[in-house]
């Protein structure tokens, strides 16, 4: 399904469609820069409180734009560590974005680190059996508007908290494309919207701070190897054999190992910095010696990052996360050889990872709710 809202959101403009658009309204070129300054700099959230431009401009822009597409409908923190925004879209569509704040010592939580983890999609079309996102299937793709809007989003509520913020750049460390959605699916608008991110007229994050994680789609990861902008990659392996990848994620029919592989490795080489391979751990599953052994070779070989993370589970599937024990041997397989390897453990984590429930039990209210 595609929506098409009734005027386009301001966030999904670059610098120079909205130039463009202005010019055509018969405006100045730095109109555009004024705009954009209001919207991420000042970031102010209605058209009014723009008071370099005239009353008429004004009222222009509020008939041809949507000045956010986005709207916060619930906020959910878990111990001051992770702050889900529940945000609905236009069509009453619903998606996640998470802030997970690492607490720092010696400063108050304000100060700590904070990673944003958006989404890209509503639902998601690539099946992989675990997954709380892909339950319901794909509803459709983000527009690069909505992408960009999660994060305008995340800094309404980041000033709420600290108001000295605002009039700096965006208030946070890093990005990960990790929320609802396989990314390289929705390919055009993330890109769009990333550059909208990383620009100097947009929010200022540099492409190094931005992690784009994917389910295995070859041909995506080659074109993204080829972008000017560096993003970081990280990719869902969750499976060390075609055989055990087979079986938890559908893509690696299309994709088997033997074409991801090369492909991680022509990104790697490329952009010159590791990759993330991310691996659940579900127990009975992947969370076996040789699977150790196996992903202890891959990462060998692509020289790559490992960020082993114990499954979450979700109501309705029937997966499970092994024991600290299981989890422990596993991570062990990897550390004894020296391959760079995390295995996630902080509290309030499990609540990113998880990305997609929230919105699932949303949606199921909603139900109940209408009858
Ligand atoms: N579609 C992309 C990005 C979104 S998913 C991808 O698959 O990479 C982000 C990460 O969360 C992926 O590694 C995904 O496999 C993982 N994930 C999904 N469901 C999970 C769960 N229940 N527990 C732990 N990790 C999960
Ligand atoms: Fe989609 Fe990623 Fe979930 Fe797989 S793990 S269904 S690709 S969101």
């Amino acid at each position: 399904m595609k929506f098409t809202p009734e005027k386009p959101p301001l966030t999904g403009e670059t610098l120079d469609t909205l130039t463009e658009k202005l010019r055509a309204g018969g405006e100045p070129a730095f109109r555009a820069q004024q705009i954009l300054a209001w919207l991420y700099k000042k970031r102010v959230r209605s058209w009014d409180e723009m008071t370099n431009l005239s009353k008429p401009l004004r009222t222009w822009l509020a008939g041809a734009f949507d000045l956010m597409p986005a709207t916060l409908v619930l906020n959910q923190q878990s111990e001051d560590v992770t702050d889900k925004l529940l945000l609905e879209l236009g069509d009453r569509s619903l998606i996640e974005t998470v802030i997970i704040r690492a607490p720092q010592e010696g400063v108050g939580v304000e100060h700590s680190r904070k990673t944003i983890c958006i989404s890209t999609q509503v639902g998601c079309a690539m099946g992989c059996v675990f997954c709380a996102s892909g339950l319901a299937g794909l509803k459709r793709d983000l527009s690069a508007g909505e992408i960009v809007a999660q994060l305008l989003q995340v800094c309404y509520r980041e000033d709420a908290r600290t108001p000295r913020a605002r009039m700096e750049l965006a208030s946070f460390d890093n990005i990960v494309v990790m929320g609802m959605g396989e990314p390289l699916a929705n390919y055009d608008a993330l890109l769009r919207a990333l550059t909208i991110v990383n620009a100097e007229w947009g929010l200022g994050v540099g492409a190094r701070r931005i992690t784009i994680s994917t389910s295995g789609l070859v041909p995506q990861i080659l074109k993204l190897a080829g972008e000017e902008l560096g993003f970081r990659l990280a990719v869902s392996l969750h499976g060390a054999t075609d055989e055990v990848r087979e079986k938890i994620m559908p893509v690696n029919r299309a994709f088997p190992l033997a074409r991801l592989l090369p492909a991680v490795r022509a990104f790697s080489e490329r952009h010159g910095r590791m990759v993330t391979l991310e691996f659940i751990l579900i127990a009975e599953v992947n969370d076996s010696l040789p699977q150790a052994e196996k992903l202890r070779d891959i990462a060998r070989d692509l020289h790559a990052h490992v960020n082993l993370i114990p499954y979450n589970t979700v109501a309705g599937l029937p997966w499970k996360r092994p024991s600290l024990t299981r989890q422990e041997r596993f991570a062990d397989v990897l550390r004894a050889a020296r391959i760079s390897v995390t295995l996630r453990r902080e509290k309030g984590h499990d609540i990113d990872a998880a990305c997609g429930q929230l919105r699932l039990k949303t949606e199921k209210d909603r139900v109940l709710a209408t009858g």
